[in-house]
């Protein structure tokens, strides 16, 4: 449940409340029944939990790069073991000869 926090252009006074997103905004103030104007509130949980998501979203997402990345080196390390292997056996036939 987001807090919204208000203020009144009355009298300054800043209040928080815990509303529903369906809940209809105040517009009276607390204090003195004036008017008041809901102020954008960083600290709502609603803000904190989309932050949350995207670092997920972009961590997997370089996760997938990274794996991928990973495996044409490993390749290239495989053909090479091959091919010093290849170049072992025609050295020790050529010390045979
Ligand atoms: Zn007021």
């Amino acid at each position: 449940m987001p807090t919204y926090e208000y203020k009144c252009l009355e009298c300054d006074e800043v209040f928080e409340e815990f509303q529903k997103i369906t809940d209809p905004p105040i517009t009276r103030c607390k204090r003195c029944s004036g008017q008041v104007k809901r102020l954008i509130s960083g600290g709502s949980g609603l803000l904190f939990k989309g932050t949350g998501f995207y670092i997920t979203d972009y961590r997997s997402d370089s996760y997938k790069k990274e794996a991928s990345r990973d495996k044409p080196p490993t390749e290239t390390a495989k053909k090479s073991d091959d091919k010093k292997t290849t170049e072992k056996k025609e050295k020790s036939e050529a010390k045979t000869n």
